[in-house]
């Protein structure tokens, strides 16, 4: 019988009963690059991998099944993605029923599926991220009727209910909006992952309230520009109250959001997460350069001062918000002078911490075909040069928690000794303690005894 066109549960029982028929237990393999949300969206693939009848392994050899989850954001990676998936061919060759599936952001680029249809032809599925929720029915046509498939259609609505397998027990990411409207001159996101699209407040709600149940303490509300949530909802409901109702929400447990843009962080939002208990008080505040003119050419809507008035704001109704941002060094016609102003923006606000780029040409962006592209020595100078005015801020930011007791979402055994356990403070920063490891999962209470630069010392209370 005919199983009904995009309905993915149909094809998970699907592969479920063709593998119970076939005695087998297959094994899964992904490959994530990228972002976030890419990791989210690989939370999603293997839920739908699990309920199907997977089993999941790391290793080409083991595996029955790769998924590559690509990133589309640097050009460079992409290079790397095709070497990865080169890499199976041999494999493929000794393995003809190895099914190999590629998907995310690089997949949504006609000519990177043309390349793959031609060049890779031991490659079975590509599509892009808004097919995730097809990727049962595409994988039992690949398996049942041995053909390749490659799908470049955009699914603008949003699918709700797909099963996740989360990667942690304690840490939960949840995407309550996709795609962005920004353009940013420099950014691909926009042509790959679509227009913005904000889920139902409830369902974002209903979710949060099952981790919450099922003991997560730590959740994060996901979006390529997640504060212009509800924009394009027909309700009159925006991120500030969607933060407001879930802090409403039962339970011992933190919020957190990713990533803000500064046009879209209001008064209301603001007021909104100084007054939630539960709301992190943290914020990660791109601002990408200090100068108006590089600004208006990235166009990111927003100058120096209404950055720096917005931060003052931040600071004044949050005096202990741990604020961080990105900046990219080196875009297109940025003179040094306006290089300068972005130095000075960053010793103005005195941030936490920063993720500094070095800009790179995304091919297909506005950016990329500009002139003036600046050459890489006087970029690398500029990057250092940014850090070294970074890191004794960093570290002086740091110093402030000297001595003082503060309250530490326990992730897990240090990544450097297995000794130590690790954990977050509420604004993110990263604290080294002794501890027994039935703590993990918890909150504690740790002083801080040591101040680095990216990290603080502490002492169980
Ligand atoms: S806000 Fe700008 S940088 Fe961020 S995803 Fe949208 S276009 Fe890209």
């Amino acid at each position: 019988m005919a199983l009904p066109e995009l309905d993915y549960k149909q094809y998970i029982c699907g592969l479920k009963e063709f593998f119970s028929r076939t005695k087998t237990t297959p094994k899964a393999m992904i490959v994530t690059y990228g972002c976030q949300q890419n990791i989210s969206d690989s939370e999603i693939i293997k839920g739908m991998l699990k309920q199907s009848g997977y089993e999941f392994c790391d290793s080409y050899d083991k595996a029955d099944l790769v998924v590559f989850n690509t990133c589309a954001v640097r050009e460079h990676a992409e290079l790397r993605v095709y070497g990865n998936i080169g890499a199976l061919k041999p494999v493929k060759k000794q393995r003809p029923n190895l099914k190999i599936a590629v998907c995310g952001c690089m997949m949504q680029q006609e000519q990177v599926q043309k390349q793959i249809k031609q060049k890779y032809r031991h490659v079975d599925m590509v599509f892009g991220p808004s097919l995730i929720y097809r990727f049962p029915e595409m994988l039992y046509k690949s398996i049942t009727e041995n053909i390749r498939i490659f799908d470049r259609s955009e699914h603008p609505e949003i699918v709700e209910g797909l099963p996740v397998q989360r990667a942690d027990n304690n840490k939960a990411w949840v995407t309550v909006m996709y795609g962005c409207n920004n353009f940013c001159t420099y950014c691909i996101v926009p042509y790959l992952r679509g227009r913005e699209r904000s889920r139902d407040p409830q369902n974002i709600i209903n979710e949060v309230k099952e981790l919450i149940s099922c003991g997560y303490k730590d959740i994060t509300l996901l979006g390529q520009n997640v504060n212009s949530y509800g924009k394009d909802l027909e309700m009159d409901y925006d991120f500030a109250d969607l933060l407001k109702d879930l802090n409403d929400l039962e339970g011992d447990f933190w919020l957190r959001f990713v990533t803000s843009h500064p046009k879209d962080c209001t008064k209301k939002l603001i007021d909104t997460m100084a007054a939630c208990d539960k709301v992190c008080k943290q914020l990660h505040l791109p601002f990408q350069s200090g100068s108006d003119r590089v600004l208006k050419a990235m166009n990111r809507n927003y100058t120096f001062d209404q950055y720096v008035s917005l931060t003052d704001y931040v600071r004044e109704k949050m005096p202990d918000i741990v604020l961080t941002g990105d900046v990219i060094v080196g875009f297109p016609g940025e003179t040094d002078d306006e290089f300068e102003d972005t130095v000075r923006l960053v010793k103005r606000v005195e941030f936490d911490n920063l993720f500094t780029f070095i800009y790179s040409k995304r091919s297909g962006t506005p950016a990329a075909i500009m002139d003036n592209q600046i050459d890489d020595a006087v970029k690398s100078w500029r990057f250092d040069r940014l850090l070294s005015v970074l890191h004794p801020i960093s570290k002086k930011k740091n110093d402030a928690y000297f001595g003082k007791t503060v309250k530490v979402f326990v992730e897990g055994e240090s990544k450097t000794d297995s000794n130590v356990l690790c954990g977050k403070t509420e604004g993110g920063k990263t604290v080294d303690f002794m501890a027994d490891k039935s703590l993990i999962g918890s909150f504690v209470n740790v002083r801080i005894i040591e101040c680095k630069t990216w990290n603080l010392i502490g002492e169980l209370i």
